[in-house]
């Protein structure tokens, strides 16, 4: 396709001829036939951003969904003042999800239709693999004549209607894609083969389009009450040894004082990560750093935190503390290698709100937080552009070559040298 009139990071204005990747850039270029065109009248034109770390099963779940299990409803009159009360989603459906029996019992269709009568209702067990449809949504599916609507996954007969056009997980890639996303990382840490086989079909279906990356298997969430230097170092060597990288969800200082030493015991792979890294005091700049130029730890954070959840943080945390928290313009300044992301669906996922508030850093109420780890937009928006692979690295198409990548940030030149 012909996109005409576009504006690049740089501020140039052209016309750029795609196929698989960009094949043309200048100005006035002539469509050719049967080729589609698309005026951008000045707009913008960027590389696709990859959001560096989210939970896509989760994501997929939440959306438009109610949760109707314990504890927030663990009575049958919850249930039916929630479900009488719900709003249908934009599809028109009202989902739910976390059922359990000591709620309401056995739910079937009668239940649900005493309830709800005229909007399509589904209700996924939390094992999820039951779901409970009322008449309306049995209709939507075609299976009217079902007998009591408890659908099994492991039932084919629906599975199609209910998985592939009402899936939530199309709803998801629509919702990401809308922000500009075309690349997602899963940074489960529990995502099993099946999880990641289910998430590859799915894309090759093209019902979740971003392109998906997961993390090698060596992937822990570290827990301050579990923390134990000899048998992280381990666990990280075994992972080296096999070369997967490693990647440590680290959300307290404690947790990432003991990853640095684990780190720096068991020696570094290239891909390593570091997952969060919600709190750095001072002192932990320059480990990281080392690691970072030595190895090659990369620092995969989140600053939307600082807007979704600061004023709690002002609450919680102690004042001499503020500092630690979130900080992106410290690490970029000390060398360390980092990308940002959003983990959705813990946090709003939309990297758009994730880069205003590395820009901006201010809480939901509009107190700066952080005043120092203020960074200018366009390394906000850079480190949204980086490889799958490597966060900090910006890719080396040729959109980003020609747009934000040109700035792409002195880590491209550090890595440069490096290989
Ligand atoms: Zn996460």
């Amino acid at each position: 396709m012909l996109i005409q009139r576009a504006t690049l990071l740089d501020g140039t204005v052209t016309d750029i001829r795609l196929g698989a990747q960009i094949e043309e850039l200048g100005q006035g270029l002539v469509a050719g036939k049967g080729e589609g065109v698309l005026y951008a009248g000045g707009g913008t034109v960027l590389p696709g951003l990859h959001d560096h770390h989210v939970h896509v099963r989760s994501a997929a779940s939440a959306l438009n969904s109610f949760f109707v299990g314990p504890p927030g409803v663990s009575t049958k009159a919850q249930l039916t003042q929630l479900l009488s009360n719900a709003t249908p989603g934009p599809d028109g459906w009202i989902r739910a999800v976390g059922y359990h029996e000591s709620v309401a019992g056995e739910l079937d269709r009668a239940a649900l239709d005493a309830v709800v009568p005229d909007v399509p209702v589904r209700i996924q067990h939390r094992s999820g693999a039951l779901w409970i449809l009322n008449s309306e949504a049995l209709a939507r599916v075609g299976l009217t004549e079902h007998p009591d609507g408890r659908l099994r996954s492991a039932d084919r007969g629906w599975s199609q209607a209910l998985q592939q056009r009402e899936t939530d997980l199309a709803e998801l890639s629509r919702r990401i894609t809308a922000t500009g996303v075309t690349g997602v990382t899963d940074a489960t840490p529990d995502l099993g083969a099946e999880d990641m086989v289910s998430l590859i079909v799915a894309h090759r279906r093209g019902e979740f389009r971003p392109r998906l990356h997961f993390l090698s298997p060596g992937k822990k969430i570290l827990q301050d009450d579990h923390l134990d230097l000899d048998s992280l170092t381990d666990w990280i060597a075994e992972h080296h040894r096999a070369d997967r990288p490693v990647a440590l969800h680290c959300v307290t200082a404690a947790q990432l004082v003991v990853a640095i030493a684990a780190l720096r015991a068991a020696g570094s792979h290239p891909l390593d990560r570091i997952e969060h890294a919600a709190v750095v005091p001072d002192d932990n700049l320059a480990d990281l750093a080392d690691l970072s130029e030595l190895g090659g730890l990369t620092v995969v954070t989140q600053p939307n935190f600082v807007a979704e959840r600061g004023d709690q943080y002002l609450a919680d945390v102690p004042p001499a503390e503020h500092s630690q928290l979130w900080r992106v313009a410290s690490l970029l300044k000390a060398e360390v290698r980092v990308a940002l992301s959003t983990d959705m669906p813990f946090g709003h996922g939309d990297p758009w709100t994730a880069m205003r508030a590395a820009v901006y850093r201010t809480t939901p109420r509009g107190v700066v937080l952080g005043a120092d780890e203020c960074v200018s937009a366009r390394e906000a928006l850079t480190m949204f552009l980086g490889r799958s692979d490597q966060p900090d690295r910006v890719r080396a198409d040729r959109a980003a070559g020609h747009g934000a990548g040109r700035a792409g940030c002195r880590h491209g030149r550090r890595h440069g040298h490096r290989r």
